[in-house]
């Protein structure tokens, strides 16, 4: 059981600082892979030991620094990069999807997602950079942004080619996850499996459920591992932070087009993570943390606020 110290996972976060490949027992790892000139620092990706080798739940930015940060941890918990059986993904978001087609090409391993986010990364992929920041400039004009926004957004997509979609989690005190780097980033590897909700992730020799939680993006998932020793751990992606409010927003790249309500699934998706009551949270940004119920509550008086503010806006 955890104790009530802080860990070194949250110590680093505190301070800054990488935090230290974990072996948190039973066969999971925790392994840090740094997110270039962002303000999370970096995305806990957790190898799950199995006899075939390691399946990783997400991969990390695809960067250097992300490449060496993933075989170097996966060393430190003795595993070759080659070895890596399958790869489960919480969602596409680049720091969490951004490896997987490499660690693919290393190893042969499997890619598995929900299938809703499978279809989110075959539009981005067919979908040309300029397009994609059309498409966005036009939902925000609809909603009405101002149009020195819009403009940003066009000359992103008039420059380089592609995007950066980390944009997605807002902390209470400021930083977003888009950390300013402008930088062009496509997660784009297809999924060999899909992970359907409910059902074992197949993860050979071990219990491990997938939870389909939209919200966050619309096929996020986390995965439940329920195993002697270690009971009721859960791998919330960016689902459930322990202080982080993860950004919702529209699903732009919602290839159907039709009418979404974000919101409603990802408080949806909140109630149900508190009615597990999982006994720890292992996410995929910040450190670990028990109390699952609570955090939740925050997060639902939190979005009832900003929700009674808008509604007493709109009045006027
Ligand atoms: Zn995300
Ligand atoms: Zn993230």
């Amino acid at each position: 059981m955890p104790s009530e110290e802080p860990g070194p996972d949250q110590l680093a976060w505190r301070s800054r600082t990488l935090p230290p490949v974990e072996d948190l027992g039973g066969g999971v790892w925790s392994i840090p892979v740094p997110i270039p000139d962002n303000p999370l620092g970096y995305t806990l990706v957790y190898a799950l030991e199995t006899a075939r080798g390691p399946v990783l739940v997400d991969t990390g930015w695809d960067d250097p620094a992300g490449r060496t940060a993933l075989a170097d941890g996966l060393g430190r918990a003795g595993f070759a990069l080659a070895e890596v059986h399958g790869i489960l993904v919480t969602h596409h978001h680049p720091d969490h999807h951004g490896l997987s087609g490499h660690v693919r090409e290393e190893s042969g391993a499997w890619i598995a997602m929900h299938g809703v986010e499978a279809a989110v990364v075959r539009a981005i992929a067919g979908l040309p950079a300029s397009r994609w920041a059309g498409r966005m400039a036009r939902s925000m004009r609809d909603a009405g942004a101002p149009e020195e926004h819009l403009a940003a957004l066009r000359s992103l997509g008039a420059g380089s080619g592609g995007r950066d979609g980390a944009g997605g989690v807002t902390e209470s005190g400021g930083g977003t996850e888009n950390g300013g780097r402008g930088g062009v980033r496509l997660a784009d590897a297809l999924p060999d499996r899909e992970l359907v909700h409910g059902e074992s992730a197949g993860v050979p020799g071990r219990a491990v459920r997938v939870l389909w939680t939209p919200g966050h993006t619309p096929g996020h998932v986390c995965l439940y591992l329920d195993e002697p020793g270690h009971p009721g751990r859960l791998l919330s992606g960016d689902h459930l932070l322990p202080t982080i409010s993860p950004a919702v927003s529209l699903y732009p790249e919602n290839p159907g087009d039709e009418p979404t309500d974000p919101l409603g699934d990802y408080l949806d998706s909140l109630e149900r993570i508190a009615a597990l009551a999982p006994q720890e949270i292992l996410p995929a940004h910040q450190y670990r943390f028990t109390d699952a119920p609570a955090r939740v509550r925050a997060l639902l008086d939190h979005h009832a606020d900003r929700l009674a503010e808008l509604h007493s806006q709109l009045k006027h």
